[in-house]
């Protein structure tokens, strides 16, 4: 296989973003996140994936499954790098992360590459989730920064990810000497990015509806029009 840059003709090629979360609704938060991360690590396509029931939230407050596949849909439309997969909505009872990322895996042409990408608050709950050491094993990691997280918090973002893998997956995992990713012996890479994100949240945007505030600023137009007029989060 001839190398490009360092890498195989089919890694350029076929390198794939998994982003999962609520999407209740997408934000330019997300949308941001997105960018940045499919420029910096040169992903062809990033796949937007709504949780059906997430199983680690209450349901309260949730919108249904076809609304926020719906603005998904609205906020993506014009992005030919992004879109949205409706695989864990189809889906019987709970979502699970690995079952996602293996059914990803097992219906992809061979050398496609998968990452998952996660933002930091995620990350470090995914000591709750089902099965979740195992997807360490079977896919590349991009953990994004994220500022709204990081006023809480009394460790840096990279002590937060190795605090995370060294208590819950390994401690044979070393840091990379340019600070951009955890490697292992055995496991898939941990990648580390720390960039300018957007302070915005889902839960912002619900509160802000509550009140009565626009938020206009914070979401894709046709999803601010959307939720005006199906009268979401009231
Ligand atoms: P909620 O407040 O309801 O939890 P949210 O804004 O966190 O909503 P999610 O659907 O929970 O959105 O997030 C999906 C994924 O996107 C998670 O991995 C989360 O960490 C990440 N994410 C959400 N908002 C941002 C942001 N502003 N910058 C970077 N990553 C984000
Ligand atoms: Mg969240």
């Amino acid at each position: 296989m001839p190398r490009v840059l360092g890498r195989t003709l089919e890694d350029i090629l076929k390198r794939i973003g998994l982003f999962g979360g609520t999407f209740n609704p997408i934000h330019l938060g997300h949308l941001w996140a997105a960018n940045s991360v499919q420029k910096k690590f040169g992903l062809d396509h990033i796949v937007f994936i709504p949780s059906a029931v997430p199983p680690h939230k209450s349901p309260d407050g949730i919108e249904p499954a076809e609304a926020r596949l719906e603005m998904l849909r609205l906020a993506l439309d014009k992005n030919p790098y992004f879109s949205a997969s409706d695989v864990e909505l189809n889906r019987k009872g709970p979502s699970y992360t690995i079952d996602t990322v293996r059914y990803f895996q097992s219906n992809a042409d061979p050398g496609t590459h998968f990452f998952m990408i996660i933002g930091i608050d995620a990350f470090i709950e995914m000591n709750t989730w089902k099965s979740f050491q195992n997807l360490f094993n079977h896919v590349p990691m991009i953990v994004l920064s994220r500022p709204d997280d990081a006023a809480g918090a009394t460790e840096s973002f990279f002590q937060r990810v190795q605090h995370f893998l060294m208590t819950h997956i390994s401690t044979d995992y070393v840091f990379s000497s340019d600070k951009s990713h955890f490697s292992h012996p055995h496991q898939e890479v941990v990648y580390l990015f720390e960039h300018t994100m957007l302070d915005i949240s889902a839960t912002m945007i619900r509160k802000k509806i509550i009140c009565g505030e626009t938020i206009d600023d914070l979401v894709p137009q046709p999803v601010d029009f959307y939720i005006l007029e199906k009268g979401l989060y009231r």
